[in-house]
C-alpha cells in the first residue's frame, strides 16, 4: 500500500475545526496496513470498517462512551469483530455513541457529541451516531452498530446511509456490551444496500458463545447483491401501516414516504393499507422494559471487577462514588427508572404490563404477515436531524424519536432504513420491516428504493 493510511486521513479530517467526532479511538496505521495486505482475495478485501465502541476489540479500548470504562481494554474479542476481521475487514477505529447505547442523538457521550456530516450544527442520530456519521462522511464504506430500539435505523436515516437491524438472534451478541439483552442486536451500516448487506452476511450466523443466537447458517445474500436477483417486486405485497402516518407527521417526510411507496408499486409490488393498532404503546413499553433490563445489566459496573474505580471509605461509599462519577445523567435516569419498575409493589403494574403490551405488538405483526403481507414500509423517523442541544433538556421528546423503530425491536423482526430523499438539505429515511428471518426479501425491496431514489 502506498499513500496515506485511511487512519491518517480520518485523523486529519477529525483534527480540523469542524471535525465530526465520529471516532473515540483510531487504529495504529501500521496495524491497518498489515491487515490490508493480509486481506487480499478475501470477501471484504481489506476494506475499512468502523466499529461501535460497545463491541469488544483486542487492539483498541472498549468504552461504551462512558467514563466508567474510560481506557478499558477487553480481554476478548466480540464474535462479530472476529468474523469481520476473518473476512478481510479492517477495523480502523471505534465509533462514538450515546453512553451504553442510551440515546437518539450521540450527545450522551463522555467524549462529546458527534456531528451530522450533512449539517454540523445538527445531530447524527443515535445511539450508533459515530458509525452512521463515519459512513456518511466517507471515512469508511461500512460500519457496525447496535440496535436496541432503533440505534442503527434512526442514525442511518438522519445521516442518509443504509442501516440494517437483523432479526433478533441472527447475529451473535457475544462481546456486545449488554444494554437490554432481550432487544439488543448488532446491525450494519453501508453507503449502499450491498455494503450493509455484505457486512451483515459476514457477521451473521450461529455462535455457541451466545445462547440467544439462532441455530442458523450465515445469511445467504448471494441472490440479491452485486446486481443479481430480480429488480422488480412482482408477487410481493407491501403493507403500509396507518399508525405510522399520524396526522402531525411532518408533511415533507409524509410526501417522500408516499413517493417511495409509489416506487415500490411501480416495481410491481401490491400495496395494501394495514393497521398495527398497538403501535402507539411501543415507546412507553420500550421505556419500561429497556431500562428494567439495563438496571440489572449495568449493576456489574461497580468499580470492583473492571473499569474505573473512584475511591471511597466503605465498600458502599466506593460503589456510590464510582457509579456517581463514572455514569452520565441519562444512564442514571434509566437505572433509576428500571429499578423502580422492577421494585416490589410496582412490578406487575409496570414491568408486567409492559411485557403484555410487548406480546400484543408482536401479535400485530404476526397477524399482518399471516394475512399475506410480505413486507411493511414506513418512515424511519418522525423528523430529520435536529439541532445539537434541541432535545437534551427534554428526555420525553428524545424518547419520541423512537416511535417508528421500537415496535420492530420489541417484536424481534428485522428492519432497515434506506435513504428516500431529502428535505431542507437533510436526508430522510424509509423503513422496511420484514417477517422474522426474511432479511433477504427486505434487501431486495431496498435495492428498488436505492435505484429509484438514489443516494441521499
Ligand atoms: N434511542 C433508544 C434509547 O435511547 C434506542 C437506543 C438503542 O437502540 N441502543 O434507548
Amino acid at each position: 500500500m502506498t499513500g496515506p493510511s485511511v487512519v491518517d486521513v480520518i485523523r486529519a479530517a477529525e483534527g480540523s475545526n469542524d471535525g465530526l467526532n465520529a471516532f473515540v479511538s483510531l487504529a495504529d496505521p501500521q496495524d491497518v496496513a498489515a491487515a490490508e495486505a493480509e486481506a487480499e482475495g478475501s470477501v471484504l478485501e481489506g476494506r475499512a470498517v468502523g466499529v461501535k465502541d460497545n463491541l469488544a476489540t483486542l487492539a483498541l479500548p472498549t468504552t461504551c462512551a462512558s467514563m466508567i470504562l474510560d481506557g478499558y481494554h477487553s480481554p476478548f474479542e466480540a464474535t462479530v469483530v472476529r468474523r469481520l476481521r476473518g473476512a478481510g475487514g479492517v477495523v480502523v477505529g471505534k465509533t462514538n455513541m450515546d453512553e451504553f447505547g442510551m440515546g437518539s442523538s450521540t450527545e450522551n457521550s463522555a467524549y462529546g457529541a458527534t456531528r451530522n456530516p450533512h449539517d454540523r450544527t445538527r445531530v447524527p442520530g443515535g445511539s450508533s451516531g459515530g458509525s452512521a456519521a463515519a459512513v456518511a462522511a466517507g471515512y469508511v464504506s461500512m460500519a457496525l452498530g447496535s440496535d436496541t430500539g432503533g440505534s442503527v435505523r434512526q442514525p442511518a436515516a438522519l445521516c442518509g446511509v443504509v442501516g440494517i437491524k437483523p432479526t433478533y438472534g441472527r447475529v451473535s451478541r457475544y462481546g456486545l456490551v449488554a444494554f437490554a439483552s432481550s432487544l439488543d442486536q448488532v446491525g450494519t451500516f453501508g453507503r449502499t444496500v450491498d455494503d450493509a448487506a455484505t457486512l451483515l452476511a459476514v457477521v451473521s450466523g450461529h455462535d455457541v458463545r451466545d445462547a440467544t443466537s439462532a441455530e442458523r447458517p450465515p445469511l445467504d445474500i448471494s441472490d440479491v447483491v452485486g446486481g443479481r436477483g430480480p429488480c422488480d417486486l412482482q408477487g410481493l405485497t407491501v403493507g403500509v401501516p396507518l399508525e405510522y402516518f399520524p396526522e402531525h407527521l411532518d408533511a415533507e417526510i409524509r410526501g417522500l414516504t408516499e413517493a417511495a411507496v409509489n416506487q415500490l408499486r411501480s416495481a410491481g409490488a401490491r400495496i395494501r393499507e394495514v393497521t398495527l393498532p398497538n403501535t402507539d404503546l411501543a415507546v412507553p413499553c420500550y421505556y419500561v422494559l429497556a431500562p428494567a433490563e439495563a438496571s440489572s445489566n449495568l449493576a456489574r459496573f461497580d468499580g470492583v471487577r473492571f473499569g474505573r474505580r473512584t475511591p471511597g471509605g466503605s465498600v458502599s461509599e466506593m460503589y456510590e462514588a464510582t457509579r456517581g462519577h463514572g455514569l452520565g445523567p441519562e444512564v442514571k435516569r434509566r437505572i433509576m427508572l428500571g429499578t423502580f419498575v422492577l421494585s416490589a409493589g410496582y412490578y406487575d403494574a409496570y414491568y408486567g404490563a409492559a411485557q403484555r403490551i410487548r406480546a400484543a405488538i408482536q401479535a400485530d405483526f404476526e397477524r399482518v404477515f399471516a394475512d399475506g403481507v410480505d413486507l411493511l414500509f414506513t418512515p424511519t423517523t418522525p423528523s430529520t436531524a435536529f439541532p445539537v442541544g434541541a432535545k437534551v433538556e427534554n428526555p420525553l421528546e428524545m424518547y419520541l424519536e423512537d416511535i417508528f423503530t421500537t415496535p420492530a425491536s420489541l417484536a424481534g423482526i428485522p428492519g432497515m432504513s434506506v435513504p428516500i430523499g431529502r428535505t431542507g438539505g437533510l436526508p430522510v429515511g424509509g423503513q422496511l420491516l420484514a417477517p422474522w428471518w426474511e432479511e433477504v426479501r427486505m434487501i431486495r425491496a431496498a435495492h428498488v428504493l436505492e435505484s429509484a431514489v438514489g443516494r441521499a
